[in-house]
């Protein structure tokens, strides 16, 4: 059925409200810092630094810059039920919890319906520009969201991950309906209880409406890929579902199975025509387009620690564009991507001046030049920073541990380049390597392959002296020559090119990098333990680094180690 155009979403008149909003984005800022400081003025917090007013000099002069372990203690009192005014004036009802696979715990951040409307304003942005591009009519996206379960704290509010806490608002379908893209599954698949089932089902219902299909998205580029993955394993069992019109049992939650069963009838022709279709693949290359012939491209965040899945995402992809989304985090969104014709490798994000208060600390190689952050409107193209946001929800001058490239400018805000988490590092003595290294790395010797590597984390070993940087991988199931995972081995060490690293080694101060294979399905038994604690699969990111403290990856990994070797590469 038609929409009716009123509720239609005009991305011309969007974009002309965004270039007004950027053209002067430094007075945009000063508003909304009024904004929020107004708004929040009589909050616990703001009252203990004496604000006069909401002058942004006396703001950064008086309120110190935090970080999450700053703000603990008041976000546990409104965690624990207390409903004074602690952060903000008016009481946070609902709590996220941010994917913490870098700690090993997630953490808590406030959550109010004032990051539900920004969350929408990132998406029309980018929606708006990537339409110009790709005009969508009255489709359907494949989504690969999934809600993870929403729990009450001990003082009664609701949790659950940012992205569920959207999910759940009724501004989002709103929006997606406005947009023309409504997700080809029910909600009972997207709330479904079990995360395997809902993949399952977002598969099938997809499949059902195979034609109707324009987008291919999900939150972050990881998650496509794992669906694919696993449509791989199940495709013949959704041909038969398709085929017969009956469900399989492995969905057994009462109420997906009902939404599921109202779509499913007996369609032997569409079956018929996949199963030719998937058996005419060489190992399922242009698997997406495939299977949905009218879809115009694939999205999602694709930078960062997304790049790596990049690979295999063309790999499905054929010639679809793969479009990058937007930057963001459970703390809060910061800028769309407004320009989707860039490859994904070269994504940036404009920052919406109205949608917090930004400052950026100037970055020289990872380290602070000053602890002064400058204004949104004062950063140089070039130059790296890390990022500080004031927000809507009680957030104020926080540190959020992304560093940043300015890449250009969008009228007068900032376009930024996504570079690392400042605290994910490699180091043992002088060296100092990011996930980007580590990427990097892995990239270059990875080529050295006939398979590939499907994921990969690190740690420090400093058990022994001397310590030394330890890489595993999980590779596809291709066999793999001795000799060249040796090559491989001594590659990755000298890929390490941080100054600090390479003298470090030379002198023997860091011994000799270990890369450890580990069985095929250990990556996939470090996310099942992360959606055991409650992470959401719709947020994951495998951790790159990881810390002491994430005992039980450490275990997993540690207990699914085939084989190990050690770098020859510095004699
Ligand atoms: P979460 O902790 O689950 O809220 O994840 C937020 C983090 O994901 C951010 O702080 C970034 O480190 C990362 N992230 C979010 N958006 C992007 C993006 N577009 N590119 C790269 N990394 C991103």
């Amino acid at each position: 059925m038609m929409k009716k155009i009123d509720e239609r979403f005009d991305s011309e008149q969007f974009i002309q409200e965004f270039d007004l909003l950027t053209k002067d984005a430094e007075k945009v800022q000063r508003d909304t810092l009024k904004k929020i400081l107004n708004d929040n003025f009589d909050s616990e917090y703001l009252q203990k630094w004496k604000l006069e007013n909401a002058d942004p000099e006396i703001y950064k002069a008086k309120v110190p810059l935090v970080t999450h372990h700053d703000l603990e203690p008041y976000i546990q009192r409104i965690v624990d039920g207390e409903i004074t005014p602690i952060l903000t004036k008016k009481p946070i009802t609902t709590i996220s919890l941010s994917s913490g696979t870098t700690q090993g715990r997630p953490k808590f951040v406030p959550f109010n319906d004032e990051l539900v409307d920004t969350t929408m304003q990132i998406y029309k942005t980018s929606f708006s520009f990537r339409n110009r591009l790709f005009p969508i009519r009255n489709g359907k996206a494949l989504q690969f969201i999934y809600s993870s379960k929403q729990f009450k704290t001990k003082g009664g509010l609701a949790a659950g991950t940012a992205t569920t806490n959207v999910y759940r608002s009724p501004q989002f379908k709103k929006t997606m309906n406005s947009m023309q893209i409504p997700c080809s599954s029910p909600d009972e698949v997207i709330f479904g209880p079990d995360f395997h089932q809902s993949l399952y089902c977002h598969l099938l219902c997809a499949l059902i409406h195979r034609n109707e299909i324009q987008v291919i998205s999900s939150t972050f580029a990881h998650s496509i890929v794992h669906a694919f993955r696993t449509f791989e394993q199940v495709w013949e069992e959704l041909c038969t579902n398709i085929r017969e019109g009956v469900l399989s049992d492995r969905i057994n939650g009462p109420s997906i199975r009902i939404a599921m069963e109202k779509l499913l009838k007996p369609n032997p022709e569409l079956a018929d025509l996949i199963y030719k279709n998937c058996s005419s693949l060489i190992d399922w290359y242009r698997l997406i387009p495939t299977l949905f012939p009218n879809a115009m491209y694939v999205y999602g965040i694709m930078t960062g620690s997304m790049e790596p899945y990049l690979k295999k995402l063309r790999h499905y992809a054929g010639e679809l564009p793969l479009l990058s989304s937007d930057y963001g985090s459970s703390e809060g969104w910061i800028g769309a991507n407004v320009k989707p014709q860039s490859p994904p490798e070269c994504a940036t994000y404009a920052v919406l001046p109205h949608i917090g208060y930004f400052e950026f600390i100037p970055l020289n190689d990872g380290f602070e030049l000053e602890a002064k952050p400058i204004g949104l409107t004062e950063v140089k193209i070039g130059e790296e920073y890390e990022i500080v946001v004031t927000n809507f929800a009680g957030l104020y001058r926080y540190r959020l541990g992304d560093v940043v490239k300015v890449t250009g400018f969008y009228n007068s805000t900032p376009e930024l380049q996504f570079v690392c988490r400042k605290n994910l590092m490699l180091n043992i003595n002088i060296d100092k390597n990011t996930e980007r290294d580590l990427q990097l790395a892995v990239e270059i010797s990875g080529k050295l392959l006939a398979g590939e590597v499907v994921d990969f984390t690190s740690l420090v070993d400093v058990s022994n002296e001397p310590g030394h940087y330890v890489v595993f991988w999980e590779l596809s199931g291709n066999l793999e020559d001795e000799r060249i995972l040796g090559e491989c081995c001594d590659c990755l060490d000298r890929s390490f090119v941080d100054a600090g690293y390479v003298s470090s080694r030379k002198v023997r101060a860091i011994g000799p990098l270990e890369l450890r294979l580990v069985k095929i399905g250990t990556f996939q038994k470090i996310l099942d333990h992360f959606l055991g604690m409650g992470a959401a699969f719709s947020q994951y990111k495998t951790p790159r680094c990881v810390g002491k403290s994430n005992v039980e990856v450490i275990r997993i990994l540690s207990s699914n180690v085939v084989k190990s070797y050690f770098s020859s590469a510095f004699g």
